[in-house]
């Protein structure tokens, strides 16, 4: 049997950068403003506009932002912060890294977001905060959610890395609690190589974590980065080396820009898949909820071995061979021994967790993907469950 196999490795979430912000940076490089300056305070202003948010900070990554906001919502040792099971590795190590106890609740199997009713039976007198992740781009519940939130008097954290576009009941993702953190990481859905925001309702947070942000320098020391003469600085606070470069704003203002005509394309791409893929033994992601709106930032499939006559990483290696990059996102995270070891968490306590980690498979969805990508990615996709049918009745 011959395989069909495109030319030319199709890399996963490869970033659509366009001229503009290419002369942008070179222009940041001309000037000599290498460090945080005016193009951190437009990028910032412009975000903060598309958000509609009362403050924002640009911060080096979303790690750091989450770090930052467990920091200013006053999370220490002993505070219980609940978060969901299925995310990156960096929504935990943020808990942590500021001293908190992270506490896992499982998803909902169909949306893959933090399901509301384990949160509610995670709750203890302990806790202090809840933080979901509005997986692939799909926002969590947040009636239920913003509930539990008022009812235990909590903090609200969001994590958007995927969720820049995404609304719920037209409210932007992250502006439901007290701070939404954002991703500008090469595969996110807008890039500026690394980085991240911070979007507060309440600017005086904001402030604060400006300053957390710079070592923990007096507000007064981001004026060091204009030309206005020499100032003094006081160290405040202890803090952190997470600001924002120009470089990275320069890609940031001009990403943001495309930010709708990026999202209208990979809305595309994936009403596409759901119709190439519609017929195929595999599970394809729930249609966006009514009321709400999608950030498409993910595709992902699940693949069974029963249902497709092979295992998931089998598929993903077959995928790889026909010269398509896919991604998994994520394993479980008690499945990662650095968790098992320090919170003693049990997989088999999170099914629908450990369900997806085990069977889920992305397939390229950048903006930048051609007709001709798309093609050949749902070329593939069918002749890798093809091949599997055919091995399983052999
Ligand atoms: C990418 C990602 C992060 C971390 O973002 P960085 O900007 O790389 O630090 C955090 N949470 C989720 C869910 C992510 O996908």
């Amino acid at each position: 049997m011959t395989m069909t196999r495109r030319e030319q490795f199709l890399v996963f979430g490869s970033p659509a950068i366009e001229d503009a912000e290419i002369e942008e940076v070179l222009d940041s490089l001309r000037s000599g403003w290498l460090g945080t300056g005016p193009k951190v305070a437009r990028f910032e202003e412009v975000f903060r506009n598309y958000q509609g948010a009362p403050a924002v900070a640009a911060v080096n990554s979303c790690t750091a932002a989450l770090h930052l906001s467990m920091v200013a919502a006053d999370i220490s040792t002993g505070d219980e912060v609940i978060t969901t099971a299925m995310t990156f590795c960096a929504t935990v190590n943020a808990i942590i890294h500021a001293g908190g106890t992270p506490v896992l609740a499982d998803v909902d199997p169909l949306t893959m977001n933090i399901d509301p009713a384990d949160i509610e039976r995670k709750v203890t007198d302990r806790t202090r905060a809840i933080l979901p992740v509005h997986f692939a781009g799909r926002p969590c519940e947040m009636d239920a959610i913003t509930a539990i939130v008022q009812r235990h008097g909590l903090k609200l954290i969001e994590d958007c890395a995927h969720a820049i576009e995404t609304r719920w009941h037209d409210q932007p993702a992250g502006t439901f609690g007290d701070f939404g953190c954002f991703s500008f990481y090469v595969t996110k859905n807008v890039v500026t190589g690394e980085g991240g925001m911070v979007i507060a309702r309440d600017p005086d947070a904001v402030a604060r974590i400006k300053v957390l942000a710079l070592h923990g320098l007096s507000a007064d020391a981001w004026r060091r980065f204009t030309d206005s003469g020499h100032k003094h600085y006081f160290v405040t606070e202890c803090g952190f080396k997470y600001n924002m470069t120009d470089i990275q704003a320069a890609l940031g203002i001009h990403q943001l820009a495309r930010v709708e005509t990026n999202w209208l394309r990979r809305q595309a791409i994936w009403n596409c898949y759901q119709t190439a893929f519609a017929d195929l033994p595999i599970t394809l992601p729930a249609e966006p909820a009514p009321d709400t709106r999608h950030a498409h930032h993910l595709y992902t499939i699940r693949v069974e071995e029963k249902q497709v006559g092979m295992s998931r990483d089998k598929f993903l290696h077959a995928l790889i061979d026909r010269n398509i990059g896919v991604g998994v996102h994520y394993l479980a995270i008690p499945e990662h021994p650095y968790y098992a070891e320090h919170y003693g968490w049990s997989i088999d306590a999170f099914p629908h967790s450990r369900d997806i980690g085990r069977s889920t498979v992305s397939l390229p969805l950048s903006p930048k993907l051609s007709d001709r990508d798309v093609a050949d990615v749902i070329a593939a996709v069918r002749d890798v469950v093809s091949s599997g049918a055919a091995e399983s009745a052999s």
